[in-house]
């Protein structure tokens, strides 16, 4: 591989770790005072495959899916809009996408 390209995937590499472990002690330490939040959303074809409402943290961008016994982290956040799925999934931090929504807490 090019010598430069290998030295941009390895430091890219390395930026994403430290953004992850950044965003997480950041999101440890947050109130979650305000957040989006986008609403349940039916499937058409599969019953199983309904999509759940979600929130996402204006300051830390701590997503959570509101499934089941509701939300934890996110719970008595102030939701300041509703806006589309998509649109929260952009708002995510890059990495974080599918752990967050899946994960009901960080612990
Ligand atoms: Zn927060």
């Amino acid at each position: 591989m090019n010598e430069q390209i290998e030295k941009l995937i390895k430091a890219s590499q390395a930026i994403k770790e430290l953004l992850d472990i950044v965003a997480l002690d950041v999101q440890k330490n947050c109130a979650h005072e305000e957040c989006y939040e986008c609403t349940h959303e039916a499937s058409q074809l599969n019953n199983n495959r309904h999509k759940p409402p979600c929130r996402i943290c204006l300051e830390c961008r701590l997503a959570e899916a509101g499934w089941g016994c509701g939300y934890g982290l996110l719970k008595k956040s102030k939701v300041i809009k509703t806006i589309n799925r998509s649109e929260l999934y952009q708002m995510m931090i890059p990495g974080q996408v599918k752990q967050t929504i899946k994960l009901k807490r960080i612990n």
